[in-house]
């Protein structure tokens, strides 16, 4: 884990995204970005170790235990990162327009450090529309390099089987309140 490939990737000089440091001691916030880049995907990070751990999840995350979601590894991002809500350049990594969709805390249930080694995690989850008990675990593929999870909700009184998912009763950012198509619209990088 570390910041090099974050910093690697984006061009300070022409991304709004904050440049980042790990820090020495790790707090326990989480965010889920919806990120209208090439592919709509939703960035589900985890504060760990001083930096933000991150996953790209294309089909946006789930209330409902049934659900299981991939969730692609991607590169760990700053803490600053989280809340980061507007454009990034046409032509940049990750071009395209982002919405802070969720923010809180989260609580490991076990050693989270281990868990997330061994490719297994449970954690309680404290955001404005993510709440509950949720599990991250590694798909096994036969390569270890693989970076495959599935996130999924398990079953407490925050799970939710309506019809409607929480992406689509609640697409609002919870930092602006407006839809990923104001974002896109405005000019200004909040
Ligand atoms: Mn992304």
């Amino acid at each position: 884990m570390g910041l090099a490939e974050y910093n690697k990737k984006r061009d300070f000089k022409k991304t709004p995204e904050p440049r980042g440091k790990a820090k020495a001691a790790s707090g326990r916030s989480f965010v889920v970005q919806k990120h209208a880049a090439r592919q709509l995907h939703y960035d589900f990070r985890m504060e760990l170790e001083g930096v933000l751990t991150s996953c790209a999840i294309p089909k946006a995350p789930s209330l409902d235990p049934k659900n299981k979601r991939l969730a692609m590894e991607t590169e760990d991002n700053p803490v600053e990162y989280g809340p980061f809500e507007g454009i990034i350049p046409k032509g940049e990594y990750g071009g395209g327009t982002v919405l802070l969709w969720d923010r809180g805390t989260w609580t490991p249930v076990e050693d989270a450090k281990k868990g997330y080694r061994a490719g297994r995690l449970k954690f309680l989850l404290d955001g404005e529309k993510l709440r509950g008990l949720f599990t991250l675990v590694k798909t096994k593929g036969r390569d270890t390099r693989d970076r495959s999870w599935l996130l999924f909700k398990d079953r407490d009184d925050f799970a939710k089987t309506a019809k409607k998912t929480i992406v689509e009763s609640r697409p609002e950012s919870v930092a602006t309140g407006r839809s990923i198509e104001e974002i896109a619209a405005s000019k200004d990088r909040v």
